[in-house]
């Protein structure tokens, strides 16, 4: 597996690969590596003749200092996970590398989408997320490019910035990689306690009982009303928003015939971890 840190020598060594006609896969990713990220290399691999994978912990979508500092870094268990699961070249710029003029400041307006849900306790957020994965599929140029569902709103920024841009990558969308206490693997996870990450498995067991009672026929609004009231009574837990959306536009819905893609998104804070998780009520095939 070929490790790169500059971006021309990258570029140089999949122009290789290009001009022999290879069909190149691009993961992006911040390290910190579990099998949730395992899962979209495996996409990758099965799909592409050649899997390249990004690990930059992207400062311009850190809203948050203490987040950005405390952001989990195992560079070495992350290579040896990417190396076994066939990876062919791994990215790892340095912020100077990445933005050569940070007062440049490039940033870009997704409108309603960033308004709402992550958006709303993250401001910026999407900016930094836009820029960056438009710079990462401009220095690959890649066939496919895997996200996870597990940030789905990420998902749909993604899927509107290479519409609006044209850019010629599809985006291939994987469903979320769980622990068996239906925890959804994350980076940040690695922060959490024990009893932290018992707390922090609720918020999937009350996403399951939400749907469950949305689909028996509970109104939204009060089944919404309900599962809020029982995650507030849980110490340690601290619920930003919980929320029934269009998976595409992220616009909070009532009427689930209103759309074919909707979802249940929410956040929380688990000690000093933030987590974030969503969960299909009907998706398209
Ligand atoms: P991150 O390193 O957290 O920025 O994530 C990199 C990519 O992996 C993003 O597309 C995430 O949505 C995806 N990802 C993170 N956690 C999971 C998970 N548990 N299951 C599936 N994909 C994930």
């Amino acid at each position: 597996m070929k490790i790169f840190s500059s971006i021309t020598q990258l570029r140089h060594y999949l122009d290789f690969y290009r001009r022999k006609g290879d069909t190149i896969g691009l993961v992006p990713t911040m390290g910190a590596l579990h099998e949730g990220h395992g899962r979209l290399v495996n996409e990758a691999v099965k799909s592409c003749n050649l899997t390249v994978c990004s690990i930059f912990v992207n400062p311009t979508q850190f809203n948050n200092p203490d987040d950005l500092a405390n952001y989990p870094k195992q560079i070495e268990a992350d290579k040896k996970l990417l190396a076994a699961k066939g990876c062919d070249a791994v990215f790892l710029p340095t912020v100077d590398e990445m933005y050569p003029d940070e007062k440049l400041g490039l940033a870009i307006n997704f409108g309603q989408l960033e308004q709402v849900l992550e958006g709303e306790f993250r401001p910026g957020h999407f900016s930094g997320v836009g820029v960056v994965v438009s710079k990462l599929l401009n220095i690959v140029q890649p066939d496919i490019a895997y996200f996870g569902q597990k940030d789905l709103q990420q998902l749909a920024i993604i899927n509107r910035l290479v519409k609006d841009l044209s850019i010629q990558t599809k985006i291939v969308a994987v469903s979320t990689v769980r622990e068996s206490s239906g925890l959804a693997m994350s980076s940040r996870n690695l922060r959490l306690s024990k009893e932290e990450k018992v707390i922090a498995s609720e918020l999937y067991q009350a996403m399951l009982e939400l749907k469950k009672s949305i689909l028996m026929g509970v109104a939204t609004a009060r089944a919404i009303f309900e599962t809020k009231e029982k995650l507030n009574e849980l110490e340690g837990l601290r619920l930003e928003y919980l929320e029934i959306v269009n998976a595409h536009t992220m616009d909070a819905i009532t009427d689930l015939s209103a759309s074919e893609n909707v979802s249940i998104c929410t956040a929380a804070y688990v000690g000093k971890v933030r987590i974030i998780d969503n969960l299909y009520i009907k998706q398209e095939d």
